[in-house]
């Protein structure tokens, strides 16, 4: 049985769609405070009370509240961090994971797509780990959890160099964080989903999902609460020993040799 994470103060970058609200409705059902980010004022107003209503029917005194603020600008990641010591009173864990994916070749990028996918993706997740680094360290066992990606790490998709390259970014980010946090008792380490179904990936339209899914082994996309549980774990009691390492949560999707290597469904 893992100890209890009921009462710890978490934020979630990009946590009122997808992924991220995955992650929160996790640990709000696991009695966490959870403080949810992103840009759209009603998307997080619903989201939050959404969430905060699971987080009552599940038992243990999880809630959620929102903020908006925008992970590419240090000034709103500051009053995130800010606004998180006040209403949670204090920060132990951090999931940076708010992120975009537009898509563009290589031919067609422009020097505005490069700038904008590595200033939320990249450059939001070191402005977040920055700005609640104070709460983290005060917390005795601060916990970064970032959203990276098979894409980049692992695997390429055409389309997504830009995208692949700010995801990459954020493994060399936590290695050298982990070591430098390690002395505070701060652990930084990376959840790397493959296809996930979220509203972020829906609107890359069927087809994509469908191909995507042929290289499954597993058959099926993944779920935002199997991805929140894997935050979950990292952010658990139990994990504190690991730092500066990734986790691969995909149903197999990086493993096969070539499509032939999926195999078919014996029935
Ligand atoms: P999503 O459904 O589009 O949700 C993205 C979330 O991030 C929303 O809450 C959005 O809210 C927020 N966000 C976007 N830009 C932001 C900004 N500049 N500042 C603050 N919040 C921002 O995306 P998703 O599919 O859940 O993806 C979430 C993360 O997982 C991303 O880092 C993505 O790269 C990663 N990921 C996703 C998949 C997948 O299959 N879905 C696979 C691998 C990795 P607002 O738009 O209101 O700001």
């Amino acid at each position: 049985m893992f100890t209890s994470i009921a009462g710890r103060a978490v934020v979630v970058t990009g946590g009122t769609r997808g992924i991220g609200k995955g992650i929160a409705s996790v640990f709000a059902r696991n009695g966490a405070k959870v403080l949810i980010t992103g840009r759209d004022s009603d998307t997080a107003r619903a989201a939050a009370e959404e969430l905060h209503a699971q987080a009552a029917a599940a038992g243990p005194p999880g809630e959620v509240s929102f903020v908006l603020a925008d992970v590419s600008s240090r000034e709103d990641c500051r009053r995130m961090a800010a606004i998180a010591w006040e209403r949670l009173g204090g920060i132990d864990v951090l999931c940076a994971n708010a992120g975009i994916f537009p898509e563009a070749r290589i031919e067609d990028l422009t020097e505005e797509d490069l700038d904008q996918v590595l200033a939320v993706n990249l450059k939001g997740a070191v402005f977040s780990v920055q700005a609640c680094l104070p709460a983290l360290a005060a917390s005795g066992r601060g916990r970064v959890i970032l959203t990276s990606s098979i894409t980049g790490p692992i695997t390429g998709f055409p389309g997504w160099t830009h995208y692949g390259a700010s995801k990459a970014g954020q493994l060399g980010f936590m290695r050298t964080a982990a070591i430098e946090l390690a002395p505070k008792g701060i652990t930084v380490n990376a959840v790397l989903p493959g296809n996930i179904v979220t509203e972020g990936l829906a609107s890359l339209g069927d087809n994509y999902a469908s191909g995507t899914t042929a290289a499954i082994p597993m058959g099926r996309l993944g779920t935002v609460d199997e991805i929140g549980y894997t935050a979950l774990f990292l952010a658990t009691d139990e994990a504190a020993y690991i730092t500066g390492q990734s986790i691969v949560v995909d149903g197999g999707q990086v493993l096969p040799e070539s499509p032939d290597a999926v195999a078919a469904d014996p029935a």
